[in-house]
């Protein structure tokens, strides 16, 4: 791996930004890995405008120690020229150049990568990669992204795991295609599954919450019901587990990865879901490969993806 151990003692920080369909969260950090500041805001319908007010206050502060900015977004990236091809969960960012966006507003280097891409390059820089040569970042939340590592080094490709489809015939995903991992295992599957189930008339402690405004509900709170003895909950948290289980059983047959670093909301219900997941996952991949592979969980959570664009920039500052 190839570092910018050289830089000029001047420019010891970068800034990594990560725009996902929730938040946009901006930190200063430093050639460590280490997070010096952070600032989050709601994305909201103006990813724009926030994404100037999490990273103004950083750059205003800092400009005169910082050697380039790394964004991270949701969504399938053209690296070298910088713009978002596809970002279905933050659609008004399909088609812009970030790179040039932030460049003209800051004149500094910019780098602009998938989210799960950087989380990954986290991972593997002061997480819970840094004793795997190969490996796989699953970011499990609103969406399910990916990120490889092999070799040490970050696979420059989509890895737009949570759209592998697993059912011929599925579920619409918000990418156009149909029965995508993503549709079955995510946040936001799991829960439309559990709203679904009650809305056809299913018993479930799910139903009271929030005033009986049960749309509101959140897998926190399906996890939480679920340990209370929910069946409804816990048949909705197996459900997707097992779909999860299936993308990551496909991963391991076709990358042989030392390890598969699950990180993102959904590791809150690990005992059912990521269980689950686990189990499917034995059954259904190579018996040589599956023993080979530990599944663990991020060490650097929420902060995976601002740390590894602030590595991406470091590692690529000599190159822009
Ligand atoms: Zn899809």
């Amino acid at each position: 791996m190839r570092f910018c151990y050289n830089i000029n003692m001047t420019n010891e920080y970068a800034i990594g930004v990560d725009i996902g369909g929730t938040n946009i969260r901006a930190a200063l950090i430093n050639i460590k890995g280490e997070v010096r500041s952070k600032i989050k805001e709601l994305t909201g319908n103006n990813p724009f405008a926030v994404l100037h007010k999490v990273t103004d206050p950083l750059y205003g502060q800092y400009s005169e120690k910082i050697c380039g900015i790394g964004i991270a977004v949701a969504g399938v990236i053209d690296q070298d020229a910088g713009v978002v091809l596809n970002s279905p969960n933050i659609s008004t960012l399909t088609g812009v150049n970030l790179k040039s966006v932030i460049r003209d507003r800051y004149n500094a280097p910019v780098i602009v990568e998938n989210d799960a891409n950087t989380a990954a390059y986290g991972e593997k820089f002061i997480g819970a990669g840094r004793n795997f040569k190969n490996f796989v970042v699953l970011t499990l939340g609103t969406g399910i992204g990916g990120g490889i590592i092999i070799n040490n080094r970050l696979l420059p490709v989509a890895a737009e795991v949570g759209h592998m489809s697993i059912n011929t015939n599925g579920r619409s995903c918000a990418c156009g295609n149909k029965g995508c991992l993503e549709s079955y295992a995510s946040a936001t599957a799991i829960t439309g599954n559990a709203i679904s189930m009650i809305e056809k008339g299913s018993c479930s402690i799910l139903k009271n919450l929030y005033g009986g405004n049960f749309y509101r509900i959140n897998t926190e709170d399906i996890y939480r019901v679920a340990l209370e003895g929910d069946p409804l909950s816990k048949t909705v948290l197996k459900s997707g587990g097992k779909s999860l289980g299936i993308g990551i059983a496909n991963l391991i047959n076709t990358l042989s990865p030392d390890a598969i670093i699950l990180t993102g909301g959904l590791l809150g219900s690990w005992n059912i879901y990521i269980d689950s997941a686990i189990q499917e996952a034995s059954k259904r991949a190579f018996k040589e490969l599956y023993q080979r592979v530990s599944i663990v969980p991020s060490s650097l959570g929420d902060d995976a993806g601002i740390v590894g664009a602030a590595m991406l920039v470091f590692e690529k500052c000599q190159k822009i």
